[in-house]
Order: C-alpha cells, then structure tokens, then sequence
C-alpha cells in the first residue's frame, strides 16, 4: 500500500495547511520532507481535500509546494523493557543522548530510538504452548530494576488467541520475536517484548475501573491526614513561583507508596527543566538507597521548544504510566504545569482560528483535562491482579488567582486540593499546603469529625491571631489566647514537616496515628494557665519537645523517652491535676 502524500498549502507558525487527495485520519504523523530533512508532525484537524498539521519542529524555510508524507500511523510511543530511568522528550526522543551527539537540542528532523534494540534481557516465560491469550495477558517477564517487568500481549489485540510457541527461557532482544500467537481463523501473529501505542487512546486492557478508597501513603502528615490521596486517584497542587510545588513533587517522588513515578514537566523556564534534570537523579530512593531514577520515567520540555511537542508531552507522559499500570504496579503521575499544557492548547487553537472560550483558551479545554485526569484509576487487570494509575497536576495560575480557566476546569474533575500558599511559604511554614483552602473527597484514617475540629481549631485561632493584630495581646481573654496558642502548636509540630529531616521528611501511617493522638491529647487538655506570658512559655516547651520528637526514630528507645516527656509536661500544667 503506498502511502499517503500531499503539498504546502500554507504555513502559519507551527501550522502547516496541506492539500491532500488519499485517506488520512486524525492525530496521524505526517512527514514534511525538506531536502535530507524529515519534520514530524500531527494531524490535528482534517477539512475538505485539506489537513492541518502542527509540526512539531521549527517551520522555518517550509515553502508552499513542500511535499508531505503521511505515515498512516497516529502520533504514538514504543513501550517495552527499557523505559524506567529515561528522559525523553515530548516525542520520546531520549535527551541524555541527543545530548551527547548533539549538544542540549535537537537538531530538526531527527528522530532517536526511545528503546535499545540491542540490549539483551532475561526472559522467563509466563505462558506455554496451547495457552489462551488476548491483548495484555502476559506472556513472560524480564528483570528492570527492582520491578519484573510484564512482557504482555500488544493491547489491540482483541478476542482470543492460542500460543502456537514461545521461546525457552534466555536472552533475548526487544526486537526478536518471543511468541507466536493464532487467531480462531488460523492466522498467526508474531509477538516481540516491544510494541507501539497511540497516545491520545488510553490503554484499557483491564477486566475493570474499581473505586479507589485505598490510600497512596505520601508520608506528608498534612496530605495524608488532612488531605489524604487514594492510590488510582487525582489531585491538583496549584501554586504560585515559589511556593513549593518543585520541593513537593520531590517528596512525593521519593516518599509515596508507589512503585513508578513518572514526571510530565511542562516548564515555564528552561533552567527550571534543567534544575530538575540536575536534581532528580541524585534524589536517592529511600526503598533501595540507590537512585530513585532507577523506578523513574521523566518526560520533559521547555518553553523553548515548539509548543506542539509540549501538549504532545503530557500524553506521552500519561501513556508510558498506564503502561506500567498494566503491570499490576503502582504509577504516580506528576504532570508539572498543566497550566504550560493548557497555554500550548491555546496557542495552536489560536493558530486553527477555533472559536475560543474563556481567556482566549480553547472551547474544548475543560474536557481536555478531564479526559487526562480520567486516565487515573484503580484498575483490575485480566490476572485478578489490580494496578493504579494516580495523576498529580500542578497549576501555575498567574498571580495566584485561582479563578482562571485552568485551575477552574481542573477543579471540577479532580477527587483532592492541595492549594499552595504563598504566604505559608513566605512564612517557612512546609509543605505550604494551606490548611483552610484544601480539600479532599478522599477518606483519611482519621475519623472525619475529628478532621472538622482539627480544621476549625485552625480557623479559629487564625481568627484570634488577625484580632490581637488590632487589639493587642491585652485585649484578647484567656480562652482565646489558649486556642490560638493550641492552633500554631497543631501548625507547626504537625501541618508543617521538615522535607529535609531523615526522620521527618517521612512520617508512615503507623507514626502518623500515633503522633496525632498525642496532638489531639494536648488539643484538648484544658491547661491551666494564668498570665499569657506563662502560657506562652509553656507551648513553646511544649513545641520544641514536640519537634525533638518528630525527628527521632520511631523504633528507637528514644522515642519513648520522649513521648514520656511530653505527657509529663501535659499532666503538669493540666488542670485536671488541681483536681479540679
Ligand atoms: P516552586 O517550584 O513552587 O517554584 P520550590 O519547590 O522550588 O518552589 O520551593 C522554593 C524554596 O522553598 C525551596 O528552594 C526551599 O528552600 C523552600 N521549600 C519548599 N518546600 C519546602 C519544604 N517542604 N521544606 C523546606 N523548605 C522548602
Ligand atoms: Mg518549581
């Protein structure tokens, strides 16, 4: 069958008109060949003998009459062993090694393998011959890390098929063929440990999308107690530069109770990209001490780089994760900013001349996150097995303003809040997740009617706190004094953790539990107090303990010690004492 072919009709920016005759389709790769040159891009709207395509490489020199060449493919990625402890592009051209061929940027029209064909893996089938399958059975693995990586059926592959032969145990390439499958009319197909998805079509290769109500443990005591995160779940963390989205993202990397993580960054500078180039592989993996890249997939793009490459990157990002999903694992998807994604959308819909919506995005913006986010879920895979795909989207919203289209649009689809808050970062109060502002459909292990109190504790004593800004500490009774005192205790022993304590930066549920009760404890013990000055003296003993505790061991004999002293110092001050 040849392919497809057409001719430059006009070019305006990244969009390219073509005038074609044959059969092409939606989100199909189109070639545009310039000399030796072969510039990739999509199609992104189809009209009367006419496609539009966004390129994903610079335009400039393209001239009318330019040949294109469609590839009958849609805009997909390679999946297979290989792909944790990659960085790629939006496109999954692998950046550590353009880099070394070619400098930080890639040259226009070319393309890198995302996978090595050559590496040889360890195979151990799973299935033998005369065995049914379909698409996602698995057929064997291969060692990746500390993960064995399921070696499945291609996804389209639908109803039923016999093993006709599958290789003996060894080594084997991506490329070579480790199966032979049949159809029911007899037709045999060549299975490889490598195939190829298109990214804008979720993989569904599951028996079922269950509810999530398991937690993803982050170890962020604000998050899961306060704001818990279901694994399979979604959650947004809009926040303005500097208020600790990047050191959050860290966090959850490394902490979460969750086997892959791979990070979508959209970023707004390049030396932000850079920065987390830098960073994230020296980010050591508290589960095997070595490097957590070694369980991680980055995706990354600058601003500096063609706006369509940008918006395809969340897609590439959010399909390698349902990949691994597949696998019965537990992924954590970062998408940081999607606000970078939503400012792409715009961008090429200005250059379609679509009707826009709100803020000049595009009409289709609001289901364009949400069909992203639906890609989360708590999935039961054909083996009874199940495997979760949680999504994690930063907001940027300019000046903080929460009432923009993105942030917007996010909100309606998302299960959990986690607003971040300037003036808490300004403060140094960490994870600056604001306490009043967020929120969570989820269920935390903590009775919810005591999550209300905690919350309402907070509100109150804030309120105290903006009252005594005007009146004076004089002007306040002693029973407001006291509850604003308890609320900067709850604050700052326990909303707030140091990311960059051994000990504190990760607080498991067990501690989380424990921790809180001697919180609660104090909350409601009613002290006995009788100048201002007294009682802030003792909430400060009280704290600095506290915060001594937070970064003690929980196993070690210290801890003890410490708890025995912190109850000690309660039961001195207490009233009940008295005996009143
Ligand atoms: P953003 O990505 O939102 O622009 P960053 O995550 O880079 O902001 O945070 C800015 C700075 O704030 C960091 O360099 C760090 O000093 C401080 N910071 C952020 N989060 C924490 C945290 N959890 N604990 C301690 N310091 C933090
Ligand atoms: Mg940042």
């Amino acid at each position: 069958m040849s392919l497809t072919t057409g001719k430059i009709t006009g070019v305006n920016g990244n969009m390219v008109t073509v005038a074609v005759t044959g059969n092409i389709m939606q989100n199909e790769v189109a070639y545009i060949i310039k000399g030796k040159e072969r510039l990739k891009s999509e199609i992104v709207r189809i009209g009367d003998g006419v496609a539009f395509l966004q390129v994903f490489e610079s335009t400039k020199g393209l001239l009318i009459g330019d040949l294109v060449e469609f590839s009958g493919q849609l805009l997909s990625v390679q999946l297979g062993p290989g792909l944790l402890t990659q960085i790629y592009d939006g496109l999954q051209n692998p950046l550590p090694e353009i880099a070394k061929e070619y400098g930080f940027f890639l040259p226009r029209g070319v393309e890198k393998k995302p996978l090595d064909d050559e590496k040889l893996w360890e195979f151990t089938p799973a299935v033998k011959k005369g065995d049914l399958v379909t698409g996602g059975s698995v057929v064997g693995h291969v060692p990746e890390g500390i993960f064995q990586h399921a070696i499945m059926i291609p996804f389209d592959f639908s109803g039923e098929f016999v093993i006709e032969e599958i290789v003996a145990a060894g080594k084997y390439a991506i490329k070579d063929t480790i199966c032979r499958i049949k159809d029911n009319r007899d037709k045999i197909f060549e299975i490889a440990m490598t195939f190829r998805w298109p990214v804008k079509i979720p993989i569904k290769a599951y028996r079922d999308k269950i509810v999530p109500t398991e937690p993803l443990v982050t170890q962020a005591r604000i998050i899961d107690t306060f704001f818990p995160v279901a694994k399979g779940g979604t959650f947004c963390i809009p926040g303005p530069f500097g208020a600790g989205k990047t050191v959050l993202q860290h966090i959850l990397s490394r902490h979460a109770t969750a086997d892959i993580i791979v990070v979508a960054a959209c970023g707004e500078r390049a030396g932000e990209v850079v920065e987390l180039l830098r960073e994230f592989p020296v980010l050591e993996d508290p589960r095997t001490g070595k490097t957590l890249m070694d369980r991680t997939i980055i995706i990354c793009n600058t601003s500096s780089m063609p706006v369509a490459a940008r918006e395809a990157s969340v897609y590439t990002a959010v399909t390698l994760a349902e990949y691994y999903r597949q696998m019965g694992l537990d992924v954590l998807l970062l998408a940081d900013s999607t606000s970078r994604w939503a400012q792409a959308m715009r961008e090429l819909s200005g250059r379609l001349e679509e009707i826009p919506g709100e803020e000049a995005f595009p009409a289709y913006l609001e289901s364009r996150i949400a069909e992203f986010y639906e890609r989360a879920g708590l999935v039961q895979l054909y083996n009874g097995k199940t495997g979760s795909l949680t999504i994690g989207g930063t907001v940027s919203p300019a000046g903080g303003n929460f009432e923009e289209p993105v942030t917007q649009s996010t909100l309606k689809v998302v299960s959990a809040f986690l607003g971040l808050s300037r003036d808490r970062a300004n403060a140094r109060r960490f994870p600056s997740i604001h306490p009043l502002e967020s929120w969570s459909k989820y269920e935390s292990f903590i009775d919810k009617n005591i999550i209300i109190e905690a919350r309402e504790l907070l509100r109150r004593g804030n309120e105290v706190n903006q009252m005594m800004m005007v009146v004076g500490e004089e002007g306040t009774s002693m029973d407001d004094f006291e509850l604003y005192l308890k609320s900067e205790f709850l604050d700052s022993v326990y909303l707030q953790q140091n990311a960059f304590d051994p000990v504190d930066a990760a607080s498991n549920r067990e501690r989380q539990k424990h921790v809180f009760n001697v919180v609660r404890k104090i909350l409601e013990t009613d002290f006995r107090l009788e100048t201002k000055e007294e009682a802030r003296t003792i909430f400060y003993r009280l704290r600095q303990i506290f915060i001594d505790w937070n970064y003690i061991d929980m196993k070690s004999a210290e801890f003890k010690t410490q708890e025995d002293e912190i109850n000690k110092l309660i039961e001195e001050h207490s009233e009940n004492e008295k005996g009143v």
